[in-house]
């Protein structure tokens, strides 16, 4: 294994040990709950938690469950699931409401020291005072309130007396500050809505600035690890450590990771779902790691390409293929070779005694450690794909033809001698005759071909249906397209087809294991799978399919 360099985080947290400014670290994970996690998600968790599995310390789940209108217990739910598969422990599940009295306390701290206000105004005036970029903001009239006037309308706010959006506690920090948003940033704002925690406890609501840092404060998480866009409020983040005098986190930031033809944003996806341009937040082409894993996508796949991809500074775009070569390089050490025939050409074999069978056996993985085999009955009726015979073949077709040999996978060498073709024209069945002394493992029939097929037994063939997928999104950056986004889907994404012919050993599937269906692809059981019917998710082309 390669040793790879310290990231940026890294070398802050090692310089941080080294001068003895920490014994251990903690991190966390803080995810609001207003959606399922994404790919992008992933990145930031094998950070965090990858972080106090290299350093001594730990890692917490923080719900940041500041804003009820949009969170709910479902997200919660799927959020610890994702994280639990990816093969990562919380050392606490803390929820940012559990600190709304501590947080009410702190804003009660600021009044008292003069550093924050109860103001009147809307939030479009609030907006219009704002100032821009070059030009300082106007002090709102109610900036000079008493302590006593802001700490007596502060409690009226909490206890219910006002109507939403009515009024607001302010920071007052200096609205000509070059940093927009230190130019008395709202705090609290009124809500009148149930809470998926508190329920009705409260109709006041901190803002993210007033409830991060200090959720981060409060469980003295020494490491806060955000995305870019954060840059910005940082400022304030420490200005209210500093005010409040409480324990000093500290915030870093890290690029966003964005993966190209799809979208990695909650928003966006719950529109996917909403709009119903997918089965729901698991479909397998979501870039969730719910559809991951249904896809078939395994927790070591999807920490590996994080740790390749790294972190950076800069915001990117990762090519959708590195996650599917992870997947390959997981699956070819640990997926169960069957073979499946999607789109069927009966070949009879003409010297085969009828009513005969045998059992042949056929390895399980040839990459794994201890080789096991699985037995795959076959008769004088198999079925190979149709595309693997050409009436009239090109140069170098090595697969069957007319008089030409292949070797079906772990048995014997066919020999086509006739085609047979129904009034249309269409080809119907092959008849072949087959070599007794070609079977694999005990050839000794001297005869060399270079091509081998998959086939079934047609009489011991299962029913199936695979679904294929394809990307979700036509284009690279659909967000970066003119218009809606969602008008960039790939009408083609799903091919669904519902009846192919399995080998028999896929009776026994089960959904903790992988299948490579050979010469087809990964592919693993869906959860659509009934005891009528089998249903398998392609979770990757065996190779690149888009690589020139
Ligand atoms: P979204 O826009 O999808 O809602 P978010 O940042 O609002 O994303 P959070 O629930 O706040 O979602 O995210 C939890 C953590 O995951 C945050 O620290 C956030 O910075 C990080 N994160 C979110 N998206 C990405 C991404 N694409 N790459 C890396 N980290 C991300
Ligand atoms: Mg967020
Ligand atoms: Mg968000």
């Amino acid at each position: 294994e390669e040793e790879k360099g310290l990231n940026f985080i890294e070398e802050i947290i090692e310089a941080d040990l080294a001068a003895g400014k920490y014994n251990s670290i903690i991190t966390r994970f803080p995810p609001e709950p207003n959606g399922y996690l994404h790919i992008g998600h992933a990145s930031s968790i094998c950070l965090n938690f990858g972080l106090t599995l290299k350093y001594p310390g730990y890692t917490n789940l923080r719900f940041d469950d500041t804003n009820p209108v949009t969170e709910d217990t479902e997200y919660v739910e799927s959020i610890k699931e994702d994280i639990k598969w990816l093969g990562f422990t919380w050392k606490n599940e803390l929820y940012a409401s559990d600190y709304f009295d501590q947080l009410y306390t702190f804003a009660i701290k600021l009044i008292n020291k003069g550093l924050a206000y109860v103001d009147d105004s809307t939030s479009e005036e609030i907006a219009a005072m704002k100032g821009t970029t070059t030009q300082p903001g106007v002090n709102s009239p109610y900036r000079d309130r008493s302590v006593e006037e802001n700490l007596e309308l502060f409690a009226r706010m909490k206890a219910g007396e006002f109507p939403d959006g009515s009024r607001t506690l302010r920071a007052k920090i200096d609205m000509a500050h070059p940093n927009m948003i230190m130019r008395d940033p709202v705090l609290y704002r009124i809500k009148h809505a149930h809470h998926h925690r508190t329920g009705d406890a409260w109709c006041i609501y901190p803002m993210y600035d007033f409830a991060h840092g200090q959720s981060d404060s409060i469980e003295e998480v020494t490491h806060s690890l955000c995305t870019m866009e954060f840059v910005p409020h940082r400022e304030l983040y420490d200005w209210c450590i500093e005010k409040l005098e409480i324990y000093p986190s500290h915030q870093y930031e890290f690029a966003r990771r964005n993966l190209n033809y799809t979208v990695t944003s909650k928003r966006k996806l719950l529109q996917l779902v909403n709009e119903k341009h997918v089965t729901g937040w698991d479909d397998p082409r979501m870039p969730t790691i719910s559809g991951l894993r249904r896809r078939g996508y395994t927790p070591f796949s999807i920490r590996d390409f994080c740790d390749r991809i790294g972190i950076a500074k800069r915001e990117n775009m990762i090519d959708v293929s590195l996650l599917e070569f992870c997947v390959r390089e997981d699956l070819n050490k640990s997926a169960l070779r069957r073979m499946v025939v999607f789109d069927p050409l009966k070949v009879i074999l003409t010297n085969y005694p009828e009513g005969q069978e045998e059992l042949l056996q056929s390895e399980d993985n040839p990459e794994a450690e201890t080789i096991t085999h699985r037995d795959i009955p076959f008769c004088r009726e198999l079925y190979i794909e149709r595309e693997d015979f050409m009436e009239v073949p090109p140069k170098k077709f090595f697969r069957l033809a007319p008089g030409q040999m292949v070797r079906l996978k772990s048995a014997y060498i066919i020999r086509c001698d006739e085609v047979v073709k129904n009034d249309a024209g269409t080809i119907t069945e092959l008849h072949c005759s087959y070599i007794p002394e070609s079977k694999s493992g005990s050839d000794t029939s001297g005869i060399n071909v270079k091509g081998t097929l998959h086939w079934v037994s047609a009489k011991h063939a299962v029913s199936a249906e695979v679904r294929l997928y394809d990307r979700l999104f036509r284009v690279e950056d659909p967000s970066s397209e003119e218009g809606d986004f969602k008008s960039y889907i790939n009408p083609d994404s799903l091919q669904v087809i519902d009846h192919v012919y399995a080998e028999p050993a896929l009776l026994k599937s089960s959904f903790d294991e992988r299948y490579q269906f050979l010469r087809k692809g990964y592919f693993c059981l869906d959860k659509d799978t009934s005891e009528e019917k089998l249903v398998f998710n392609r979770t990757v082309t065996l190779k690149d399919a888009w690589a020139k």
